[in-house]
Formats: structure tokens, C-alpha cells, sequence
């Protein structure tokens, strides 16, 4: 199909007012079969799109069609020409920008503004970010005595590692699978993606810009479905794919571990947090308060990096909390193209029950709710939408429930301290370890408690800031690996020595 752009992909795409039919996307095209399931608009409740669910033949498919690309075209093309089609894939997201934009809103209701200043210029560019990663690499080169007085040269030359099974979650679809796909692409390695159940229309789109721009058929395969005993497990199971790498819940990760031993795959997890913020007396608070509420309420608290626990020096408290609660109530929920919307809807009725769960058993655990704890009043067509208050709670304990596991919403839990070590001690009392962010003018202890931080990513007076050269990942069980620059490089393909006597 390569070069034929546009003229033997059948997207499906219905018009505006039919339901999208989203196919499994294999070999440069887009094939028939599997089961319907349906894919819904958070923010109205309303089914959008239907969706194909991959069976054990279609996986099967498209990992027989990955692994032909890898031994063919795509195995054998230049460096140059690789990166290349990268950066087409980038010119070609941002040529079809509002067309990425209206589906990844479609699946997650996410604000418009929010949409269109993050994910989707994200998306785009991974793919120039990682073009770039590739291309200056070097190798290790030792030369050696051998036991003969003779010299031998070991070089290592860097090899994809074949057909990588990239799993992905639904808080930022495309964000979050192309942070894989690129890398995993500019190595040489060919790709199936099995994006969330809930936000496959960008990853489909994608399909259609990779058969458009020129990319080899196979290079790049969407399968739909779920986890268990659905697309996702029979791709962590399948003995054709080398790696996995997958961004979603802790108890996933644990799952496709075990689901993968027995094939001994490469793993790369990127997993939950309940990450800690921490203030201190000295910081600058309008500053703290700004970052913070954003950190907390960004993407509707969908955000894996989002502090869901914010410890605050003693003398600072009331004016924090007093802070956070007037930025909480600020915010506007509401449909993602009205004018001054600017907080989103959960992903689902299913996500919204567990998170409206945590806001009842934060009271049942003693907490006084200073701002939310529930669900807004919301007219016409949003009044079925997943939307619920922005929360804040104070008068925990740092060992309650709400104060321990995963919310992945819009709550967070204040709670005071009066020594650093306090608040180290507090910060670090969990099993996570994605992030943290720490605020305080005083150098000294921006470095000392930045380092303190048992996580994989310490933020000082800022979050979510990010080069993108720099690891990425989390510390005990938020994830294995780290992802990044020149450590995705080393993740998505493998030396291999070669030994010559001279
Ligand atoms: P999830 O674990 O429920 O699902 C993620 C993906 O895994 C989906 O595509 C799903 O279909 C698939 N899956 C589920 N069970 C599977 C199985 N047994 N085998 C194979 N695939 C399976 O996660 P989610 O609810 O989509 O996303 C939210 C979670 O993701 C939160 O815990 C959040 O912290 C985490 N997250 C982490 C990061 C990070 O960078 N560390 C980033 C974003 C989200």
C-alpha cells in the first residue's frame, strides 16, 4: 500500500452525524471483522463511534503483518529515510490537527483548549522528538590483547527488537501512545497498538496518517478491544511480539507481567502514583496555590502525575487551603467547545461511581470537605455527562484510605506539617513513586527534598514540566524502566557485540 496514500484506506469515517466505525488497522489497511462495541462521549453519555474488538486471529494478523514489515521494507529502509517518515507523521498530524482534536474530544470530553494546547501538539511532537533521538547515536568500541598477543576489536551495533505490543490508557490517548509508537517506530521496530477501550479514535486517525504519509505496511497496526481475554491480553500473550510497553493501573502492569513470563518479554511500565505535593512556609504561595490547583484539576485529575496528597507547613495552612478552594471553585464544567469550559467530565459512568466512592468514604473517614463532594447541576446536553465537583478535603489522617490509594480524579487532601523531616516521611509513606513537587525559595532545600522524593520525576516550584530527552518513569511499583530520550533508544532496540581478531 505504500505511496498509495489515501486511495486504498478505507477509514469508514461516517459522517458527522452517524456513529464512527473504528476497523482494526493491519498490514496499511484497514480490515473487516471482529466484534462491535461501543465507544461513548463522556461529557453527554451519548455513543459516538463503534469499535471492532480484535479477536485471537485479528492479534495473530497483525503480528504476522508486523513481523513481514520488520523483515521487509521497513526492516531494511535507511536511517535517513526513517526519520523522514517520522517527521511526515508529525507534518501530517498537525495538517489534520482538527480532525485529531474533534475525535480525541469526542472520546474524552476533554476541554477544547485543553485538547488543542496538549495532546494533540504533543502527539505530533514525539515523532520530531524522537527523529531527532536517533539520530546521533553512538556505540560502544572496545579494543582488546588476546591471549595470543594479538589485538580483537568488539564493537556493538543497535538492533530494533522486532514487533513491540505498545498498551495504552485513556487519560491522554495520543499523548501517551505515540511517547511509545515513536520511539519503538525510529528504532526499527514495527508496532501493534492496543489503545484504552475507551479512547480509540485518535490511534485509528493515526492509522490513516501512517498509510498516507508512505509508511510501510505492517510498520504500524491498531488492534482494538480490552484486557483480560480480549486484545490486549492475547498481544501480551502472543509469542511473535519481543516487547511490551504499556501505560495504565499498577494491577495491570502486575497482570501482564505474569501474562508475559512465559514468552520472557522486554517490559516497559509506566504506572499509577498517589503522588505527594509539599509546601513549604517559605515558598512563594500565589505560586503554590497556581501550580498546585492546576496540578490537581488538570484533565479533570486524570493525570497520572496529578498530587492527590499536598502536605503544607503549619503557618502557611489556612491561607493555602483558602487558596486551592477559591481556584476549585473557579473552574466550569461543562460541554468541551462551549466558551469558558474548563473542566472536563471522568472518562466514564463506570470511573465516575469509583471516584464519587473515594468522596463518600473521605467523609465516612473523618474528613471535612472544604470545596466539592459531589455532582454539578448541569443543563442540556452535558446534564449526562460523567462530570463531578473539584474537591478538597482537610482533617485527614495521612493513613486514610483516600490518603493512600489511586483517586484518578479531581480530589486532593491537604494536610499539615511541621518539619521537613515530617513531610519527607509523609511524602514517602506510600507504595508508589511517580512524582512529586515540592515548593519552597530556599535552593538548599529544593535539592535536598527534591532528592529525598522516592519517585522517578521530582518537580521544584513547577509540575508537569518536562524535556523530553530527560528519563521519564516511576520509582516501586509506578513503574519498570524508565522512557526518554536516549533511554526509550535503549529500551526499544538492543546492542549486540561484535567480535573481530585482528
Ligand atoms: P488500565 O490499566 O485499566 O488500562 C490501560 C490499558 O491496558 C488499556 O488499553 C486496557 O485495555 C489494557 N489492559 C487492561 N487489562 C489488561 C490485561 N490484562 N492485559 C493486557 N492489557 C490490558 O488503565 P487506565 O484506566 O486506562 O488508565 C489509568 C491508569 O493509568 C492510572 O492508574 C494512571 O495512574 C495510569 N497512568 C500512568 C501513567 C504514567 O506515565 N505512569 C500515565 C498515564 C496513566
Amino acid at each position: 500500500m505504500t505511496g498509495q496514500a489515501g486511495a486504498t484506506v478505507v477509514a469508514e469515517r461516517a459522517s458527522q452525524q452517524e456513529r464512527r466505525a473504528l476497523r482494526n488497522f493491519i498490514g496499511g489497511r484497514f480490515v473487516e471483522g471482529g466484534k462491535p462495541f461501543d465507544i461513548y462521549d463522556p461529557a453527554t453519555g451519548l455513543v459516538h463511534a463503534t469499535a471492532y474488538e480484535a479477536d485471537k486471529a485479528i492479534v495473530d494478523q497483525a503480528v504476522r503483518a508486523a513481523r513481514k514489515a520488520v523483515e521487509g521494507e521497513w526492516g531494511r529502509m535507511t536511517l535517513a529515510r526513517r526519520r523522514a517518515l517520522l517527521i511526515r507523521v508529525a507534518e501530517r498530524i498537525e495538517e489534520r490537527f482538527d480532525e485529531f482534536l474533534e475525535a480525541e474530544i469526542a472520546d474524552t470530553g476533554k476541554p477544547h483548549e485543553l485538547a488543542h494546547h496538549l495532546d494533540i501538539p504533543r502527539g505530533a511532537a514525539n515523532f520530531r522528538v524522537f527523529a531527532d533521538a536517533i539520530a546521533n547515536l553512538s556505540t560502544e568500541t572496545f579494543e582488546m590483547d588476546t591471549p595470543d598477543g594479538g589485538k580483537a576489536l568488539n564493537y556493538a551495533v543497535r538492533k530494533p527488537l522486532g514487533v513491540v505490543g505498545v498498551i495504552s490508557p485513556w487519560n491522554l490517548p495520543l499523548l501517551l501512545m505515540t511517547w511509545k509508537v515513536a520511539p519503538a517506530m525510529a528504532c526499527g521496530n514495527a508496532v501493534i497498538v492496543k489503545p484504552s477501550e475507551e479512547t480509540p479514535s485518535t490511534t485509528t486517525l493515526l492509522g490513516e496518517v501512517m498509510a498516507e504519509v508512505g509508511i510501510p505496511d505492517g510498520a504500524f497496526n491498531v488492534i482494538h478491544g480490552f484486557g483480560p481475554d480480549s486484545a490486549g491480553e492475547f498481544l501480551v500473550q502472543h509469542p511473535g511480539v519481543r516487547a511490551i510497553t504499556f501505560t495504565g493501573e499498577t494491577r495491570t502492569g502486575s497482570a501482564i507481567m505474569k501474562a508475559a513470563a512465559p514468552t520472557v518479554k522486554a517490559l516497559s511500565f509506566e504506572l499509577g502514583g498517589k503522588n505527594p505535593a509539599v509546601v513549604f512556609a517559605d515558598a512563594d504561595l500565589d505560586a503554590a496555590i497556581a501550580g498546585l490547583s492546576r496540578a490537581a484539576f488538570l484533565n479533570t485529575g486524570q493525570v497520572c502525575l496529578a498530587p492527590e496528597r499536598i502536605y503544607v507547613e503549619r503557618p502557611v495552612f489556612d491561607r493555602f487551603v483558602a487558596g486551592m478552594k477559591g481556584k476549585a471553585e473557579a473552574l466550569r464544567a461543562g460541554l468541551p467547545n462551549d466558551h469558558g469550559t474548563t473542566l472536563g467530565p471522568l472518562i466514564s459512568d463506570e470511573h465516575r461511581e469509583k471516584v464519587l466512592g473515594y468522596y463518600k468514604l473521605a467523609v465516612d473517614e473523618g474528613a471535612t470537605v472544604v470545596t466539592g463532594g459531589g455532582v454539578p447541576k448541569l443543563d442540556g446536553a452535558a446534564a449526562n455527562g460523567y462530570f463531578v465537583e473539584p474537591t478538597i478535603w482537610t482533617g485527614l489522617a495521612h493513613d486514610a484510605r483516600v490518603c493512600r490509594e489511586e483517586i484518578f480524579g479531581p480530589a486532593c487532601a491537604i494536610i499539615p506539617f511541621d518539619s521537613e523531616e515530617d513531610a519527607i516521611r509523609m511524602a514517602n509513606d506510600t507504595e508508589y513513586g511517580l512524582a512529586s513537587s515540592v515548593w519552597t525559595t530556599n535552593l538548599s532545600r529544593a535539592h535536598r527534598v527534591g532528592r529525598a522524593m522516592e519517585v522517578g520525576i521530582s518537580w521544584v516550584n513547577c509540575w508537569f514540566l518536562r524535556d523530553l530527552r530527560t528519563p521519564f518513569g516511576g520509582a516501586k511499583m509506578s513503574g519498570v524502566g524508565r522512557e526518554g530520550g536516549e533511554h526509550s533508544i535503549n529500551f526499544y532496540s538492543e546492542p549486540s557485540n561484535i567480535c573481530i581478531k585482528l
